[in-house]
């Protein structure tokens, strides 16, 4: 593995807007990144200026970053499975609204959690979920943007801790070839998913062909865990100081299928402690280029 090989960044502030995204990843030593498509806690949001939208494009090429290896996240009130029939509408329309706000910058993948029943039960919660996800995407039939399931922690009425339950909402989707998943290493820990050897992590990822099939992951969130495995907690940590550890972090990471994936840093901190993080990871991979 060369380090021209690896695609790592951070979850990186749009404060300054959406064109400095770029730059601003590759100060931290990133090649990749993820940013909100809007304030993460508001139903509100809007389609980006196109002269903005336009700008964000060229420094995507100026800096050489990939719109296909960069991820949107999003908004975190979007319940698909909520029970509560305004909640849910205003989940489909967000998220709808999510799908193009990507697609004007350019960008192929938006993801989101999959959903809580809020204690309404599994099989109707994923059958909300389908039904949602297929609304959305039947609104955006023509963009080319995928939606990511992302694996949540075990907690709660919270759905897609396992990877039989974002199985099963890809195969009720009408849309299935445009559903993957992205890969959170602390909910993975949170639920009892371990990284400790290679051996585990080789499991991990049979488990996960058997049951949801290797070419639907697409990006992976790389965090530590503050709590032991299966803990349920959600709780990320810096990059070697959680319970997943500079050796979980090294035998998942080093996996041939894993480094195929781009990374993306959502620990605590911001550009600073982000760039430490991925200094760190790419110290654990023996990247790093310094001597000794
Ligand atoms: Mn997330
Ligand atoms: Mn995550
Ligand atoms: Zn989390």
């Amino acid at each position: 593995m060369t380090e021209k090989g690896i695609r790592l960044g951070a979850h990186m502030s749009t404060s300054r807007g959406y064109h400095k995204v770029p730059m601003d990843s590759v100060r931290i030593g990133a090649n990749t990144f993820q940013i909100f498509p809007h304030s993460p806690s508001m139903w509100k949001a809007k389609l980006p200026d196109e002269d903005l939208a336009t700008e964000f494009k060229s420094e995507m090429k100026n800096t050489g970053i990939s719109p296909e290896e960069v991820l949107v996240h999003s908004g975190y009130l979007i319940n698909l499975a909520s029970p509560k029939e305004d909640v849910r509408e205003k989940s489909i329309r967000l998220l709808s609204l999510e799908m193009k706000i990507v697609k004007s910058l350019g960008i192929r993948n938006l993801t989101f959690h999959p959903g809580s029943h809020l204690g309404t039960g599994l099989d109707s919660g994923i059958d909300r979920i389908v039904e949602g996800l297929d609304i959305v995407i039947s609104e955006n039939e023509d963009i080319e943007v995928l939606l990511l399931l992302e694996n949540v922690a075990a907690k709660g009425g919270h759905i897609g801790s396992r990877f039989e339950e974002l199985k099963r909402i890809i195969d009720l989707s009408c849309y299935s070839r445009r559903l993957f998943i992205t890969y959170d290493t602390c909910h993975g820990f949170d639920s009892g998913y371990d990284l400790s050897s290679k051996e585990k992590v080789e499991a991990l990822l049979q488990d996960f062909d058997k049951k949801i099939g290797l070419q639907r992951l697409k990006m992976i969130h790389v965090n530590d865990s503050k709590y032991p495995l299966g803990a349920g907690k959600d709780r990320h940590a810096r990059i070697g100081e959680g319970y997943i550890g500079r050796k979980g972090f090294r035998c998942f990471l080093s996996n041939s299928y894993v480094e195929k994936v781009p990374w993306i840093l959502e620990t605590p901190g911001d550009d600073k402690e982000h760039a430490e993080d991925i200094a760190t990871i790419k110290e654990i991979l023996g990247l790093s280029g310094e001597a000794g």
